[in-house]
C-alpha cells in the first residue's frame, strides 16, 4: 500500500508493546519491533493478539548502538521506546540494569536520530513513579520530581534527556507520563496480576493465601489498550509534548483485593496482609494523576473504570 506508514516498537513483546502494534496494525501502519528474546513464550502476547505474521521482529536491545544504528532509517516515521525494565521492586535489585535500559538505551536512540538528522517522531513511555508522594495532590506537568527507586530515577534522567534533545536539536520527542495501566496481558509479578492468580487457585482449593505487603497504597490504575491510543496521539501533534496517563482516580490495592475476592466469591479470611516480605522499603503511598492537560491536548480520556478493569482481568478478556 502506498504512504503506509512505519513504526518500530523497542519492547514489542511487553504488554504496551504488544497492544500498541495490535493498534497501529489496524491503523495501517507497517509495524517493526524489538525484542531480547524471539521465543515464541516471550512473544506471547504477540501471539494472544494474533498478530505474529503481521509485525517483523528484531532481535537486539537498544543499549546496544550498533543495532540502534541498524534498526533505524530515514522511512520508519514514528518510534515508540516501551522496552527496559518495568519493575519498581526489581529495579532495588538491579539498579544498574534500571538506568541502562529505561536511559541509555533511549539515549542511544536520541543520538541516531540527531547525528543522522531523521525526521522521525519519538515517544518515550515515562512514569508517575518519579513524582514524590502526597495523599493531597493530583500530579501534573509542574510537580516537583522525586523519585523514590532506581526505576524512578531512570525515568527522570529519560524525561529530562528528551526535553534537552527537543528544545536543543529540535527533534519530535515526547515523554508519556503514564500512571498504572493494567490488562489481561499484565506480567504475572505485578502485583495486580498476582492477586488474580492467587485469588483464582484459592477458588480452586489449590492455595489458602494470598499474602501481600502494605495493602493501604493508592494507585491511579487505567486500562491499557487506551493507554497506547494516547501514545500514538501524542505524536499526531503539530508539536511534541510531554503529558501525564492516567485517570485521575484512585483506589487502594484493599480495594482491588475486595473486588477481585468479591467477583471470585472467596472469603477475606483468605486475605494475610502486612506481611514483612512483601513489604518495599522505600514505597510511595499514594499517587494520582492530573490529566486536565492532557483531555486539552490530545482530547483523550479513560473510559473503563477500576471495577470494570478488574473485571476483565479476571476473565481474562483483552480488550
Ligand atoms: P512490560 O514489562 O510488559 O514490557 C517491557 C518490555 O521491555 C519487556 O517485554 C521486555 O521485552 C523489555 N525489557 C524488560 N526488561 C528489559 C531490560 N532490562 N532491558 C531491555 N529490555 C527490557 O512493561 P509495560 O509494557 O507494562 O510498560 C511499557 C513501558 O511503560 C515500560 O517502560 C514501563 O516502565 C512503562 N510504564 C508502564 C506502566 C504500567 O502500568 N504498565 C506504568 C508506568 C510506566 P523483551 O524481553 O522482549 O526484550
Amino acid at each position: 500500500m502506498k504512504n503506509k506508514k512505519t513504526a518500530i516498537i523497542f519492547g514489542i513483546s511487553g504488554q504496551d508493546g504488544a497492544y500498541l502494534a495490535h493498534f497501529l496494525l489496524n491503523k495501517g501502519y507497517h509495524v517493526i519491533g524489538t525484542t531480547r528474546k524471539k521465543s515464541s513464550k516471550n512473544l506471547y502476547r504477540i501471539i494472544r493478539l494474533d498478530i505474529l505474521k503481521k509485525v517483523k521482529i528484531f532481535k537486539g536491545e537498544a543499549t546496544n548502538k550498533n543495532f540502534c544504528n541498524k534498526m533505524l532509517n530515514s522511512k520508519i516515521n514514528e518510534i515508540y521506546y516501551l522496552a527496559g525494565q518495568s519493575s519498581v521492586t526489581k529495579s532495588f535489585d538491579y539498579p544498574e540494569i534500571s538506568l541502562a535500559s529505561n536511559t541509555l538505551g533511549l539515549l542511544n536512540i536520541l543520538e541516531v536520530i540527531k547525528r543522522k538528522n531523521y525526521k522521525t517522531k519519538l515517544f518515550y513511555a515515562g512514569s508517575g513513579q518519579f513524582y514524590g508522594d502526597s495523599k493531597k495532590y493530583s500530579y501534573n506537568l509542574n510537580s516537583k520530581i522525586d523519585p523514590r527507586s532506581p526505576y524512578g530515577i531512570s525515568k527522570a534522567a529519560a524525561y529530562w534527556l528528551i526535553k534537552i534533545f527537543r528544545e536543543k536539536y529540535n527533534i519530535y520527542c515526547c515523554t508519556g507520563i503514564l500512571f498504572n495501566h493494567e490488562s489481561s496481558l499484565r506480567s504475572d509479578e505485578f502485583v495486580t496480576k498476582k492477586i488474580i492468580n492467587v485469588a483464582k487457585k484459592i477458588k480452586k482449593n489449590k492455595k489458602s493465601k494470598l499474602r501481600l505487603g502494605n495493602i493501604n497504597i493508592y494507585r491511579d490504575w487505567g486500562w491499557a489498550p487506551e493507554y497506547v491510543e494516547a501514545f500514538w496521539l501524542m505524536l499526531q501533534q503539530k508539536k511534541p509534548n510531554d503529558l501525564i496517563l492516567g485517570t485521575g482516580k484512585i483506589y487502594s490495592l484493599k480495594q482491588f483485593v475486595n473486588e477481585v475476592f468479591r467477583l471470585l466469591k472467596i472469603n477475606k479470611n483468605n486475605l494475610e496482609y502486612n506481611v514483612e516480605k512483601f513489604k518495599r522499603k522505600l514505597d510511595i503511598g499514594t499517587y494520582r494523576a492530573d490529566i486536565n492537560q492532557t483531555k486539552r491536548k490530545i482530547n483523550w480520556k479513560p473510559k473503563t473504570n477500576f471495577k470494570q478493569i478488574i473485571y476483565k482481568m479476571v476473565n481474562n478478556e483483552l480488550f
